[in-house]
């Protein structure tokens, strides 16, 4: 077990029921997170005097774990918590004021970072540098809340993402010849006449088999040479759990309804 006060900062923890959503009580910091309900969200909320993010989570040791790390990202969030209604699901979700990029301070100095970009050392260097400025406490502070992300997912078999791009941008031609993320992708599969916006991402060839036949857009990650970018798919690169992002336009939420659904219909 990680110590708990040393990942959150200076952070409280609010622990709310799963379906009201009603903050039941505030503990300290030293809470032990092994001895909530199954059947119990919990809120672990970060303030700093610049930002505040929570991780909403359930530590019930289910197969499968869906996880939102980008807080501006909406219709994802909306698909899974919409499910997670009506399913005995965990949901892992930073909630961060709609933001993308999570902000602290560490002695005055201010900090900001990709949350999907803090799974490896280099990631967590790049993330720092690139949105703020690096230093080795901040990375520091940085992988204690990566890991506790990651032990959030130690127990399950499937780690199903979402998120959400805009139009016209990131998209399943990111992975063709010649585009930024070619090298990463070891197959693609485009149904002709889709929106390239809305695909899935992942790690493991029976889902993109399985997927494909569904004639679903899916880019199957090439976890030989995928690059280091600090990613949650670059992290499950060579694990023995899959790991599946379902990627769909911001706003396209029938579109990624349907995708979340044709994925549990293959995980059955
Ligand atoms: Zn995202």
């Amino acid at each position: 077990m990680i110590p708990i006060d040393a990942i959150l900062f200076f952070g409280v923890f609010n622990f709310i029921s799963c379906f009201q959503c009603n903050i039941t009580s505030n503990l300290s910091l030293k809470a032990d997170i092994k001895s909530y309900r199954q059947d119990t969200i919990i809120q672990l909320k970060f303030h700093s005097n610049i930002n505040s993010f929570k991780i909403k989570s359930n530590p019930a040791a289910l197969p499968i774990v869906f996880i939102s790390l980008h807080d501006d990202e909406k219709t994802g969030q909306l698909v899974v918590s919409n499910y997670v209604k009506e399913n005995k699901s965990v949901f892992i979700q930073i909630v961060n004021n709609n933001h993308r990029l999570i902000r602290f301070t560490s002695l005055k100095r201010r900090y900001a970072f990709d949350p999907n970009r803090i799974f490896s050392k280099k990631g967590i260097r790049l993330t720092l540098e690139g949105y703020s400025s690096y230093s080795s406490l901040a990375a520091t502070k940085v992988k204690q809340f990566a890991a506790l992300i990651l032990q959030n997912l130690s127990t399950a078999k499937t780690i199903i993402a979402v998120h959400n791009n805009s139009n016209g941008k990131y998209s399943i031609h990111s992975y063709l010849k010649g585009k930024k993320d070619y090298k990463n992708a070891l197959r693609v599969y485009e149904e002709p006449g889709s929106d390239p916006d809305d695909f899935f991402l992942t790690t493991s060839t029976q889902l993109f088999e399985k997927l494909r036949a569904k004639k679903i857009n899916i880019v199957l990650q090439n976890n030989k040479q995928v690059t280091n970018d600090g990613s949650l798919s670059f992290y499950y690169r060579n694990s023995n759990k899959q790991y599946i992002n379902i990627e769909a336009q911001e706003g396209h939420f029938s579109k990624q309804n349907e995708m979340l659904h044709a994925l549990l219909s293959v995980l059955q």
